[in-house]
């Protein structure tokens, strides 16, 4: 098994479960939440997007919705008018453009307003079960205190670890990266002493 299977599969056994931590029941959800989860975290987001899918249960109403309203509902998530306003917009792209479903292209999913590559990534992944790397801090991090990633730029980090991690794994290895970062491989105080794969990181002990 090489470094990259090994990682995978260690932390495979180590974390209970890859499935994403923001809560949605439909595409549309996750693509909303998505954007809402930018500068804030996950639980944040899961909190207001009970009362907003509620209100807006499909792209249509989203679309149609009053700023005001929208914006009451997503404030505690922060940077709040500019959210309310591109979620409107991203909600009346998916009517206008795609007849109210989620394109199933990262290409496509980019011209969405709100949506960079990582959400992108995350969406594609989750939704259509496409071979995605999802950089997010966590991913980055991690795969650069463990030597997989040289670079700081998310686009560079994506095309490096595309070309190590192979298809059949790329979501599950992103997932878990973000999870073992979330748990352990903590951005201020990584816990070392307690990671499952210590010896396979360059980083391990000297990161701070
Ligand atoms: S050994 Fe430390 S720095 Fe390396 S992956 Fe584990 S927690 Fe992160």
């Amino acid at each position: 098994m090489n470094r990259i299977q090994e990682i995978h599969s260690r932390l495979g056994a180590s974390i209970a479960t890859t499935e994403p931590m923001l809560r949605f029941d439909r595409p549309f959800e996750l693509l909303i939440a998505v954007i809402l989860s930018a500068q804030t975290t996950d639980e944040l987001v899961n909190r207001v997007t009970i009362e907003l899918f509620d209100a807006y249960p499909t792209p249509r109403a989203l679309a149609g919705a009053r700023i005001g309203d929208v914006e009451r509902i997503v404030y505690s998530t922060g940077f709040y008018r500019t959210k309310a306003k591109t979620i409107i917009a991203a909600a009346a792209v998916v009517v206008e453009r795609y007849g109210g479903r989620i394109p199933r292209t990262i290409a496509e999913l980019l011209e969405i307003p709100g949506v960079g590559r990582k959400s992108a990534n995350v969406i594609v992944g989750t939704l259509f079960g496409e071979p995605a790397i999802i950089v997010d801090t966590h991913f980055a991090r991690v795969t650069r205190r463990l030597g997989l990633a040289t670079t700081g730029s998310p686009a560079r980090i994506e095309a490096e670890l595309r070309r190590l991690v192979p298809e059949s794994i790329r979501y599950s290895f992103s997932m878990l990266i973000n999870r073992h970062g979330r748990l352990i491989c903590r951005a201020r105080v990584p816990r070392c002493e307690e990671c499952v794969i210590a010896d396979l990181c360059v980083g391990a002990g000297i990161v701070s």
